[in-house]
Protein backbone atom coordinates (compact mmCIF):
# COMPACT_ATOMS: atom_id res chain seq x y z
CA UNK A 1 0.00 0.00 0.00
CA UNK A 2 1.43 3.18 -1.02
CA UNK A 3 -0.12 7.04 -0.09
CA UNK A 4 0.77 10.06 -2.53
CA UNK A 5 0.42 13.15 -1.43
CA UNK A 6 1.25 16.66 -2.75
CA UNK A 7 2.91 17.65 0.41
CA UNK A 8 4.85 16.01 2.71
CA UNK A 9 3.00 16.86 5.41
CA UNK A 10 -0.73 16.32 6.72
CA UNK A 11 -2.94 19.60 7.66
CA UNK A 12 -5.57 19.61 10.70
CA UNK A 13 -8.17 21.63 8.07
CA UNK A 14 -10.47 22.94 11.00
CA UNK A 15 -8.39 24.63 13.02
CA UNK A 16 -6.92 26.66 9.71
CA UNK A 17 -9.52 29.54 10.97
CA UNK A 18 -7.80 29.84 14.28
CA UNK A 19 -4.58 29.66 12.90
CA UNK A 20 -5.48 32.94 10.77
CA UNK A 21 -6.44 35.10 14.06
CA UNK A 22 -3.36 33.36 15.52
CA UNK A 23 -4.85 31.05 18.16
CA UNK A 24 -2.26 28.21 16.43
CA UNK A 25 -0.15 27.53 14.72
CA UNK A 26 1.55 26.09 11.57
CA UNK A 27 3.30 23.25 13.49
CA UNK A 28 0.35 22.70 15.92
CA UNK A 29 -2.15 21.67 13.22
CA UNK A 30 0.62 20.00 10.69
CA UNK A 31 2.33 16.80 11.42
CA UNK A 32 4.84 15.05 8.79
CA UNK A 33 3.16 12.19 6.64
CA UNK A 34 6.16 10.10 5.97
CA UNK A 35 6.95 8.70 9.56
CA UNK A 36 3.30 8.18 10.85
CA UNK A 37 2.61 5.94 7.72
CA UNK A 38 5.92 4.08 8.37
CA UNK A 39 5.03 2.75 11.89
CA UNK A 40 2.30 0.80 9.93
CA UNK A 41 4.72 -0.03 7.35
CA UNK A 42 2.45 2.36 4.77
CA UNK A 43 4.69 3.27 1.67
CA UNK A 44 4.11 7.25 1.10
CA UNK A 45 5.52 9.43 -1.77
CA UNK A 46 5.24 13.28 -1.34
CA UNK A 47 4.43 14.18 -4.49
CA UNK A 48 1.97 15.64 -6.69
CA UNK A 49 -0.15 12.96 -9.03
CA UNK A 50 0.51 14.16 -12.46
CA UNK A 51 -1.69 12.12 -14.81
CA UNK A 52 -3.47 8.96 -14.00
CA UNK A 53 -3.33 6.23 -16.96
CA UNK A 54 -6.01 3.94 -16.30
CA UNK A 55 -5.27 1.99 -19.44
CA UNK A 56 -1.96 0.99 -18.01
CA UNK A 57 -2.92 0.85 -14.20
CA UNK A 58 0.10 3.32 -13.76
CA UNK A 59 0.18 6.99 -12.01
CA UNK A 60 2.47 9.91 -13.40
CA UNK A 61 3.75 11.56 -11.19
CA UNK A 62 4.94 15.14 -10.73
CA UNK A 63 8.67 14.43 -9.22
CA UNK A 64 9.09 12.37 -12.53
CA UNK A 65 8.55 8.87 -11.05
CA UNK A 66 5.79 6.19 -12.32
CA UNK A 67 3.78 4.18 -10.15
CA UNK A 68 1.76 1.22 -10.93
CA UNK A 69 -0.99 0.10 -9.19
CA UNK A 70 -3.71 -2.64 -9.00
CA UNK A 71 -6.80 -0.20 -6.97
CA UNK A 72 -6.38 3.64 -7.21
CA UNK A 73 -8.50 5.01 -4.22
CA UNK A 74 -9.13 9.20 -5.34
CA UNK A 75 -9.00 11.47 -2.34
CA UNK A 76 -7.57 14.76 -4.06
CA UNK A 77 -10.19 17.11 -2.15
CA UNK A 78 -11.32 20.42 -3.15
CA UNK A 79 -10.01 22.18 -6.44
CA UNK A 80 -9.89 25.92 -5.30
CA UNK A 81 -10.91 28.24 -7.81
CA UNK A 82 -10.50 31.63 -7.16
CA UNK A 83 -9.26 31.76 -10.81
CA UNK A 84 -13.07 32.38 -11.43
CA UNK A 85 -13.56 35.39 -9.65
CA UNK A 86 -11.26 38.29 -10.82
CA UNK A 87 -9.33 39.47 -8.35
CA UNK A 88 -10.16 36.83 -5.46
CA UNK A 89 -7.77 34.53 -3.61
CA UNK A 90 -4.37 34.99 -1.78
CA UNK A 91 -2.27 34.25 -4.74
CA UNK A 92 -2.68 37.07 -7.17
CA UNK A 93 -6.18 38.24 -5.63
CA UNK A 94 -6.83 40.47 -2.70
CA UNK A 95 -8.97 38.72 -0.78
CA UNK A 96 -7.72 35.81 2.34
CA UNK A 97 -8.56 32.19 2.41
CA UNK A 98 -9.05 29.85 5.50
CA UNK A 99 -8.66 26.69 2.51
CA UNK A 100 -5.57 25.34 3.32
CA UNK A 101 -2.72 26.09 6.01
CA UNK A 102 -0.31 28.40 3.74
CA UNK A 103 -3.84 30.44 2.94
CA UNK A 104 -4.30 30.83 6.98
CA UNK A 105 -0.40 31.91 7.26
CA UNK A 106 -1.33 34.67 5.26
CA UNK A 107 -4.47 35.79 6.09
CA UNK A 108 -2.79 35.68 9.81
CA UNK A 109 0.04 38.19 8.87
CA UNK A 110 -2.75 40.62 7.91
CA UNK A 111 -4.95 39.98 10.59
CA UNK A 112 -1.74 41.30 12.49
CA UNK A 113 -2.30 44.45 10.55
CA UNK A 114 -5.58 44.76 11.00
CA UNK A 115 -4.73 44.59 14.65
CA UNK A 116 -2.18 47.64 13.93
CA UNK A 117 -4.34 49.60 11.97
CA UNK A 118 -8.00 48.78 12.81
CA UNK A 119 -10.66 48.82 9.74
CA UNK A 120 -13.39 47.32 8.14
CA UNK A 121 -13.80 43.44 6.77
CA UNK A 122 -15.65 41.52 4.78
CA UNK A 123 -16.30 38.00 4.89
CA UNK A 124 -18.37 35.16 2.68
CA UNK A 125 -17.95 32.63 -0.01
CA UNK A 126 -17.65 33.12 -3.47
CA UNK A 127 -20.15 31.79 -5.94
CA UNK A 128 -20.06 28.46 -6.46
CA UNK A 129 -18.65 27.52 -3.16
CA UNK A 130 -19.93 24.23 -2.01
CA UNK A 131 -18.84 24.62 1.69
CA UNK A 132 -20.22 27.75 3.93
CA UNK A 133 -19.43 26.84 7.22
CA UNK A 134 -15.88 28.05 7.34
CA UNK A 135 -16.66 31.28 6.35
CA UNK A 136 -19.73 31.17 9.45
CA UNK A 137 -16.92 30.09 11.66
CA UNK A 138 -14.34 32.63 10.94
CA UNK A 139 -16.78 35.16 10.91
CA UNK A 140 -17.38 34.15 14.87
CA UNK A 141 -13.55 33.82 15.58
CA UNK A 142 -12.74 37.04 14.22
CA UNK A 143 -15.28 38.47 16.13
CA UNK A 144 -14.18 37.10 19.47
CA UNK A 145 -10.63 37.69 18.61
CA UNK A 146 -11.53 41.37 18.18
CA UNK A 147 -13.39 41.62 21.69
CA UNK A 148 -10.66 40.05 22.91
CA UNK A 149 -8.32 42.57 22.08
CA UNK A 150 -11.12 45.22 22.63
CA UNK A 151 -10.67 46.15 18.91
CA UNK A 152 -13.85 45.07 17.71
CA UNK A 153 -16.36 48.24 18.23
CA UNK A 154 -12.89 49.64 15.49
CA UNK A 155 -13.72 46.65 12.96
CA UNK A 156 -17.18 47.24 11.20
CA UNK A 157 -17.44 43.25 9.76
CA UNK A 158 -19.94 42.55 6.94
CA UNK A 159 -20.87 38.99 5.97
CA UNK A 160 -22.14 38.64 2.60
CA UNK A 161 -24.47 35.93 1.42
CA UNK A 162 -26.19 36.95 5.02
CA UNK A 163 -29.65 38.05 4.89
CA UNK A 164 -32.11 38.82 8.24
CA UNK A 165 -35.66 39.25 8.77
CA UNK A 166 -38.02 39.05 10.94
CA UNK A 167 -37.78 39.82 14.92
CA UNK A 168 -33.79 38.99 14.79
CA UNK A 169 -32.97 41.97 13.22
CA UNK A 170 -32.24 45.01 15.37
CA UNK A 171 -33.85 47.82 14.62
CA UNK A 172 -33.41 50.95 17.04
CA UNK A 173 -36.24 51.96 19.05
CA UNK A 174 -38.23 54.58 17.59
CA UNK A 175 -38.63 57.37 20.31
CA UNK A 176 -37.37 57.23 24.24
CA UNK A 177 -39.89 56.20 25.89
CA UNK A 178 -40.33 56.07 29.88
CA UNK A 179 -40.61 52.20 30.08
CA UNK A 180 -37.90 51.53 27.36
CA UNK A 181 -39.51 49.56 24.75
CA UNK A 182 -38.33 48.39 21.20
CA UNK A 183 -39.65 48.89 17.63
CA UNK A 184 -42.45 47.00 17.07
CA UNK A 185 -42.06 44.30 13.79
CA UNK A 186 -45.52 43.26 12.61
CA UNK A 187 -46.22 40.44 10.05
CA UNK A 188 -46.66 42.27 6.75
CA UNK A 189 -43.66 44.23 7.65
CA UNK A 190 -41.54 41.19 7.95
CA UNK A 191 -42.88 39.54 4.93
CA UNK A 192 -42.01 42.63 3.22
CA UNK A 193 -38.59 42.37 4.29
CA UNK A 194 -38.55 38.64 2.95
CA UNK A 195 -39.85 39.39 -0.12
CA UNK A 196 -36.86 41.97 -0.79
CA UNK A 197 -34.61 39.14 0.57
CA UNK A 198 -35.62 36.99 -2.09
CA UNK A 199 -35.42 39.21 -4.78
CA UNK A 200 -31.86 40.17 -3.68
CA UNK A 201 -30.59 36.38 -3.77
CA UNK A 202 -32.21 36.17 -7.38
CA UNK A 203 -31.18 39.25 -8.31
CA UNK A 204 -27.50 38.05 -7.61
CA UNK A 205 -27.93 34.56 -8.66
CA UNK A 206 -28.56 36.05 -11.93
CA UNK A 207 -25.65 38.94 -11.81
CA UNK A 208 -27.56 41.77 -11.17
CA UNK A 209 -27.71 44.36 -8.58
CA UNK A 210 -29.08 43.26 -5.70
CA UNK A 211 -30.94 46.23 -4.41
CA UNK A 212 -34.41 45.54 -3.81
CA UNK A 213 -36.12 46.98 -0.36
CA UNK A 214 -38.44 46.02 1.52
CA UNK A 215 -41.55 48.64 1.78
CA UNK A 216 -41.51 47.80 6.28
CA UNK A 217 -45.38 48.70 5.42
CA UNK A 218 -47.55 47.79 8.51
CA UNK A 219 -51.55 46.49 8.36
CA UNK A 220 -52.78 45.31 11.66
CA UNK A 221 -56.18 43.95 12.87
CA UNK A 222 -55.84 44.09 16.80
CA UNK A 223 -58.76 42.05 17.78
CA UNK A 224 -60.65 43.11 21.51
CA UNK A 225 -63.03 40.08 21.82
CA UNK A 226 -65.84 40.62 20.01
CA UNK A 227 -64.77 43.68 18.05
CA UNK A 228 -61.44 45.52 17.07
CA UNK A 229 -58.89 48.04 16.15
CA UNK A 230 -57.54 48.16 12.51
CA UNK A 231 -54.25 50.38 11.18
CA UNK A 232 -52.40 50.60 8.57
CA UNK A 233 -49.16 52.49 8.53
CA UNK A 234 -47.44 53.30 5.37
CA UNK A 235 -44.46 52.86 6.35
CA UNK A 236 -44.20 51.69 9.86
CA UNK A 237 -42.13 53.94 11.24
CA UNK A 238 -42.93 57.15 11.15
CA UNK A 239 -42.69 59.87 9.14
CA UNK A 240 -45.01 58.03 7.18
CA UNK A 241 -47.13 58.42 4.23
CA UNK A 242 -50.40 56.93 5.32
CA UNK A 243 -51.81 56.85 8.71
CA UNK A 244 -55.31 54.84 9.20
CA UNK A 245 -57.23 53.86 11.80
CA UNK A 246 -60.91 52.79 11.97
CA UNK A 247 -62.53 49.76 15.09
CA UNK A 248 -65.39 48.21 15.29
CA UNK A 249 -67.35 44.28 15.03
CA UNK A 250 -65.93 44.26 11.83
CA UNK A 251 -62.18 44.16 12.64
CA UNK A 252 -63.14 40.74 14.94
CA UNK A 253 -64.52 38.79 11.89
CA UNK A 254 -62.22 40.26 9.98
CA UNK A 255 -58.81 38.73 12.07
CA UNK A 256 -61.11 35.73 12.07
CA UNK A 257 -60.91 35.21 8.43
CA UNK A 258 -57.26 36.60 7.97
CA UNK A 259 -56.77 33.53 10.58
CA UNK A 260 -58.24 31.04 7.98
CA UNK A 261 -57.21 32.80 4.94
CA UNK A 262 -53.45 32.70 6.23
CA UNK A 263 -53.51 29.19 7.48
CA UNK A 264 -54.59 27.99 4.06
CA UNK A 265 -51.84 30.14 2.22
CA UNK A 266 -49.29 28.47 4.66
CA UNK A 267 -50.79 25.10 3.86
CA UNK A 268 -50.81 25.54 -0.18
CA UNK A 269 -47.44 27.38 0.01
CA UNK A 270 -48.70 30.92 -1.64
CA UNK A 271 -47.09 33.75 0.20
CA UNK A 272 -48.73 36.18 -2.06
CA UNK A 273 -51.73 35.10 -4.04
CA UNK A 274 -52.66 37.20 -7.50
CA UNK A 275 -55.45 38.49 -5.84
CA UNK A 276 -53.65 39.35 -2.60
CA UNK A 277 -51.15 41.52 -4.52
CA UNK A 278 -53.12 43.35 -6.90
CA UNK A 279 -56.00 44.47 -3.79
CA UNK A 280 -53.14 45.50 -1.94
CA UNK A 281 -52.09 47.14 -4.74
CA UNK A 282 -54.92 48.99 -5.35
CA UNK A 283 -55.06 50.02 -1.62
CA UNK A 284 -51.65 51.18 -1.74
CA UNK A 285 -49.78 48.91 -0.11
CA UNK A 286 -46.74 46.83 -1.47
CA UNK A 287 -44.15 44.78 -0.42
CA UNK A 288 -41.43 46.09 -2.08
CA UNK A 289 -40.36 50.00 -2.00
C1 LIG B 1 -11.58 26.10 7.17
C2 LIG B 1 -12.30 24.79 7.07
C3 LIG B 1 -12.89 24.23 8.19
C4 LIG B 1 -13.53 23.01 8.12
N1 LIG B 1 -14.09 22.50 9.25
C5 LIG B 1 -14.67 21.29 9.21
C6 LIG B 1 -15.22 20.70 10.37
O1 LIG B 1 -15.20 21.30 11.45
N2 LIG B 1 -15.79 19.48 10.27
C7 LIG B 1 -15.83 18.80 9.09
O2 LIG B 1 -16.35 17.69 9.05
N3 LIG B 1 -15.33 19.34 7.97
C8 LIG B 1 -14.74 20.54 8.00
N4 LIG B 1 -14.24 21.08 6.86
C9 LIG B 1 -14.30 20.30 5.63
C10 LIG B 1 -13.19 19.24 5.63
O3 LIG B 1 -11.95 19.85 5.94
C11 LIG B 1 -13.14 18.60 4.27
O4 LIG B 1 -14.41 18.07 3.98
C12 LIG B 1 -12.11 17.49 4.26
O5 LIG B 1 -10.82 17.96 4.57
C13 LIG B 1 -12.09 16.88 2.88
O6 LIG B 1 -11.28 15.74 2.94
P1 LIG B 1 -10.67 15.15 1.61
O7 LIG B 1 -9.85 13.97 2.02
O8 LIG B 1 -11.74 14.93 0.60
O9 LIG B 1 -9.73 16.31 1.01
P2 LIG B 1 -8.51 17.07 1.68
O10 LIG B 1 -8.54 17.03 3.15
O11 LIG B 1 -8.44 18.38 0.99
O12 LIG B 1 -7.28 16.18 1.22
C14 LIG B 1 -6.94 16.10 -0.14
C15 LIG B 1 -5.49 15.71 -0.23
O13 LIG B 1 -5.19 15.43 -1.57
C16 LIG B 1 -3.92 15.99 -1.87
N5 LIG B 1 -3.88 16.23 -3.32
C17 LIG B 1 -4.67 17.04 -4.05
N6 LIG B 1 -4.36 16.97 -5.35
C18 LIG B 1 -3.34 16.08 -5.44
C19 LIG B 1 -2.58 15.58 -6.53
N7 LIG B 1 -2.79 15.95 -7.80
N8 LIG B 1 -1.61 14.70 -6.27
C20 LIG B 1 -1.38 14.29 -4.99
N9 LIG B 1 -2.07 14.72 -3.92
C21 LIG B 1 -3.04 15.61 -4.15
C22 LIG B 1 -3.84 17.25 -1.07
O14 LIG B 1 -2.49 17.60 -0.84
C23 LIG B 1 -4.55 16.83 0.23
O15 LIG B 1 -3.66 16.34 1.18
C24 LIG B 1 -13.60 22.32 6.88
C25 LIG B 1 -13.03 22.88 5.74
C26 LIG B 1 -12.39 24.10 5.82
C27 LIG B 1 -11.76 24.68 4.57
Amino acid sequence: MTVVNATDYFQFVPSNPWLAVGWRDRAAITLPIAPYLERKGIGFIASGVEQIRPDVSQLQLENGETLDYDYLILATGPKLMFSEVEGAGPEGGFTHSVCTVDHAERAHEDFERLLENPGPVVIGAFQGASCFGPAYEYAFILDKALRKRKLRSKVPITFVNIFAAGVCVAIPPVEATPVPTGAPKTGYMIESMVTAIVHNIAAELEGKEANYKGSWHAICLADMGDRGAAFVALPQMPPRDVNWFAAGRWVHLAKIAFEKYFIRKMKKGTSEPVYEKYMMRALGIRRLE
